[in-house]
């Protein structure tokens, strides 16, 4: 009777498409999946009309790449309507400027004497989703430019490494505002991946609903100590694996760091209230300042020198 709340499909760098990985899951003893692709609904949208299996709900999420103080931080955000307006928008620009990025990244590989080809990179999606770093990353480790995912981050993806390309992220609050908007509760993920664990009451005034306490690259210290601190502050406290497929680096296993039944049940009951909230139109329940405006107000990073727009 596992719960992940953190998986990724073909929309963004999984391997797996939506209605596969929904199989899979079922096929593991997962009765709720969350689909949190990179910037993007577009696996969730991918089910309308699959007939799905049978003991198992879907709940639709997203994963915003978003930054604090410079640094970068993943927002998640569940029970999310895939067709909100708000949500597409956002997904365009950010479907945008990873096709951007990702062009600049080939290209300075290209003049560090690496031998990567732009197509060799968009062949490694599933879907027709946003290229990220990890596609890159698994053309380099194929052709024996790194020993492995980390491996190849490390030397040449980071910042400072020649394949490196900063580019514009919204701002935590900003992340938070689209989550709300969408309808959704947003969660701070996995902050002791990200080393985030001194900046949490900064990024809870964000407007953070709750912790990822649970992942797969925190140990059980780590996850004690974040769904420790999320409860005592009355936050909500999620988990999930942050599976990416079959074979790869990236993520744990399905089913890997589940959330705690009675966690998922606060979730959906602040999702839930949530809703009749904003169908009452009470404005006291947004962050601080309200629903902040939309991309093209988006401030630049402090490493996105050269971004379009
Ligand atoms: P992107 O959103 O395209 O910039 O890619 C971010 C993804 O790259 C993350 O979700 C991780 O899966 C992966 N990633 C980031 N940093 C590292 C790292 N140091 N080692 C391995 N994978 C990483
Ligand atoms: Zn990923
Ligand atoms: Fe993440
Ligand atoms: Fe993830």
């Amino acid at each position: 009777m596992l719960i992940d709340l953190h998986a990724h499909t073909t929309a963004s760098d999984g391997l797996h498409g939506a209605a596969e990985l929904v199989a899979m899951a079922r096929a593991r003893g997962i009765v709720v999946l969350a689909l949190t692709d990179h910037d993007t609904a577009a696996g969730v949208r991918a089910l309308a009309g699959v007939e799905l299996p049978d003991g198992i709900e879907v709940v639709a999420g997203i994963e915003v790449t978003a930054q604090h103080a410079g640094r970068e931080v993943h927002v998640l955000g569940y029970f999310i309507d895939p067709h909100h307006p708000r949500l597409l928008d956002f997904e365009q620009e950010r479907q945008q400027l990873r096709r951007w990025r990702l062009e600049r990244m080939v290209a300075q590989l290209q003049q560090a004497g690496i031998d990567i080809a732009l197509e060799e990179v968009l062949a490694l999606r599933g879907g027709g989703g946003a290229p990220g770093r990890p596609h890159v990353a698994r053309v380099l480790v194929a052709k024996g430019y790194a020993t492995g995912m980390r491996d190849c981050f490390t030397r040449l993806l980071l910042p400072g490494g020649p394949g490196y390309v900063g580019y514009r992220r919204p701002e935590v609050a900003q992340a938070v505002g689209l989550v709300r908007a969408a309808g959704g509760v947003p969660i701070l993920a996995h902050p002791g991946l990200d080393g985030l664990e001194a900046l949490l009451e900064e990024l809870v005034q964000s407007g953070i609903a709750g912790v990822e306490a649970y992942h797969s690259a925190h140990d059980s210290g780590t996850a004690g100590r974040l769904a420790g601190w999320a409860q005592a502050r009355g936050l909500l406290v999620t988990g999930g694996s942050d599976f990416h497929g079959l074979g790869l680096e990236e993520g744990g296993a399905l089913g890997e760091a589940a959330c705690p039944r009675e966690q998922f049940e606060r979730l959906r009951r602040w999702a839930s209230s949530r809703g009749r909230v904003q169908a009452a139109g009470d404005a006291g329940s947004q962050p601080a300042g309200g629903v902040p405006p939309g991309p093209a107000a988006w401030p630049r990073g402090r490493d996105a020198a050269g971004t379009p727009g």
